[in-house]
């Protein structure tokens, strides 16, 4: 362990977007705790490429919609890494289903992990930040929460509700170095969309200026600047990150 790192949670950063975020913030010297609920493989299989490029990292497994599960997950990176003073509330799922058709835990489900958990580990790591006052929060929200998608108002919805929380973190702990943004990604490879039928690509590849779907790496490298010294003076914005897209 380093004492002069900053230290750095990324929820669910066993895989996809939280991957590369975990990867690229311990490439600009950050130490990281990658998060995973169930895909331990995966998360030690981060680790491994931190740890292969010389970098500073341990592995935490805990829920992030479970109260007591996020405040013990802050207490163990304090004591294996240092407080955290960067916090990317990655951690996602979806449950689609058309509105009629919703079922009630699929709505819940979607709501307590994507904008609950966002909640519960922004309480948590506000005590932290605000103690040394300077601290970065960013959000991975998604255009469809500014936008709107069919068979996603649970998904859609948290996803504006980050927008909010925000919005209000920004405007609560701005006087104390702290700062919160939100990524909204587009269409990004990943197991979230690997699920999705060849025509849906198809239609959405036709909606991106940029002609191709986006890695987790173009995601990483404007959470990395969020989380950065030279980014003290952005506060409360939502920057999409969506080859063009929705150019809202
Ligand atoms: P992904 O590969 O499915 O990753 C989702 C991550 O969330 C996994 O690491 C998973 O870890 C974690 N997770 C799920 N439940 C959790 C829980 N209860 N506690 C802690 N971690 C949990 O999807 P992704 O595409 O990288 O998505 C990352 C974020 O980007 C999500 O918030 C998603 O909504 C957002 N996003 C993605 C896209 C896209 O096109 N891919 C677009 C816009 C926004 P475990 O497997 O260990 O549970």
């Amino acid at each position: 362990m380093n004492e002069m790192k900053k230290v750095a949670l990324v929820t669910g950063s066993g895989k996809g977007i939280g991957r590369a975020v975990a990867i690229e913030l311990a490439r600009r010297g950050v130490a990281v705790a990658i998060n995973y609920s169930r895909s331990e493989d995966a998360a030690r299989e981060t680790a491994e490429m931190i740890r292969s490029e010389g970098g500073v990292c341990g592995l935490f497994r805990a829920d992030v919609s479970n109260s007591l599960e996020v405040h013990g997950l802050f207490e163990a990176i304090r004591d294996s890494l240092g407080p955290v003073s960067i916090l990317v509330n990655n951690a996602g799922i979806t449950r689609d289903a058309l509105l009629m058709r919703m079922k009630d835990e699929d709505w819940r489900h979607v709501l307590s992990l994507n904008l609950e958990g966002a909640f519960l580990c922004s309480r948590e790591g506000l005590r932290d930040m605000t103690r040394a006052r300077w601290g970065r929060i960013v959000n991975i929200s998604s255009v469809v929460g500014i936008i709107g998608n069919p068979g996603q108002a649970n998904y859609c919805a948290s996803k504006a509700g980050l927008l909010g929380l925000t919005k209000s973190i920004a405007r609560e702990y701005g006087m104390r170095g702290i700062t919160a943004n939100a990524v909204a990604p587009g269409w990004i490879e990943t197991d979230m969309t690997a699920v999705l039928k060849p025509e849906i690509r198809e239609a959405m590849l036709k909606s991106v200026p940029a002609g191709r779907p986006g890695r987790p790496e173009d995601v990483a490298a404007v959470v990395a600047f969020l989380a950065s010294e030279e980014a003290s003076y952005v506060n409360g914005q939502t920057i999409a990150v969506d080859g063009g897209m929705t150019m809202v």
